[in-house]
């Protein structure tokens, strides 16, 4: 309904696309997750998830204004921008917002990704119409009856105005930015790539706080993070999270739902299934994305969809395999 605020995953793994029979519950594309406030769509990275995003988009002719967040410029989030569909078409107009203070300016980056040297078009041939910015933390992002624009402040905004505030955090290479988005009282933050603090990470949290659904990274095991998983090193540092690490910012920020997001390439989905069984034990609202998963936060009631009939049909599949 377009009452609703409507977060849909189309990629979920971190680092590199993992197709193959051992991902297919969970799936293998790469960060890239959709937000619908009513007929407006916001679209956190592009990963290679936003492919068959793009497609959907042109099937339903939805690509008039589009707006793309990007979280920090990896491959990772990067990487299937060069085949987003919408970004083609001369009527679609993409705002594309992300980070500032980089030592290259986001643009530049999203050019040298499709220079004739490593594409064979490139970003200025992409027929859409393209606002491309820059954005600082302390500027709010806002989509109202007026359009999408970069704010200063959120007062004085109508009730209908979607507001996105940003949370730099520096808990991985390079840094990165959280986002919160809040629509008709409803919100989701999407924290990919970031890394816990031994007792938790308080300006998170305080950016969390009471958040309806928090979408974290949670790409290790922990045995895998401290280096006791055989034939893995450690990855302190590396600016991920464990899944207890995701669980602390969930329960210190009152988070309605955690969604743990990026999982690590090299996990199956037994793998990640057993995750999810740790979280839930951590913060019981836990949940494992996975390509095709739907939350809706309605005005009345949060409905989640947990399992498409595609997927419970792959489920059954996957349990008469192994
Ligand atoms: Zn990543
Ligand atoms: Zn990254």
């Amino acid at each position: 309904m377009s009452n609703e605020l409507k977060i849909k995953f189309w990629g979920v793994r971190g680092s590199y696309p993992t197709p193959g029979a051992g991902t297919v519950k969970y799936g293998g594309n790469t960060a890239s997750v959709e937000v619908c406030a009513g007929k407006r769509t916001i679209i956190l990275d592009a990963g290679t998830g936003i492919i068959p995003l793009g497609r959907e988009l042109a099937r339903t002719k939805r690509t008039g204004e589009i707006l793309l967040l990007f979280s920090h410029l990896h491959h990772d989030h990067t990487q299937g921008f060069p085949f987003f569909v919408p970004a083609y078409l001369p009527n679609a107009r993409l705002h594309i917002y992300g980070p500032d203070g980089t030592h290259e300016s986001m643009k530049n980056v999203l050019e040298r990704n499709q220079s004739s040297e490593t594409f064979p078009i490139g970003l200025r041939e992409m027929a859409s119409s393209k606002d491309i910015q820059a954005v600082r933390e302390s500027q709010v992002i806002v989509w109202d009856e007026e359009g999408v624009r970069v704010a200063e402040s959120a007062i004085g905004l109508s009730e209908e105005a979607v507001v996105i505030r940003i949370h730099k955090s520096y808990a991985h290479p390079g840094g990165v930015y959280v986002y919160r988005i809040t629509w008709r009282g409803k919100s989701v933050v999407y924290a990919t790539d970031t890394e816990g603090y031994v007792g938790t990470d308080k300006r998170l949290v305080a950016f969390v706080k009471d958040a309806d659904v928090l979408i974290h990274d949670a790409q290790y095991l922990d045995e895998h993070y401290r280096g006791q998983l055989e034939g893995f090193p450690a990855t302190q540092g590396f600016g991920h999270s464990t899944v207890s690490m995701a669980c602390e910012v969930a329960a210190a920020a009152r988070a309605g739902q955690l969604i743990l997001f990026h999982h690590d390439p090299s996990y199956s989905d037994e793998v990640i299934a057993g995750m999810e069984n740790t979280a839930k034990s951590l913060f019981a609202e836990s949940t494992s994305a996975y390509e095709g998963l739907e939350i809706g936060l309605g005005e009345e009631k949060m409905s989640v969809r947990l399992q498409s009939p595609a997927m419970r049909g792959r489920d059954v599949q996957y349990a008469q395999n192994g």
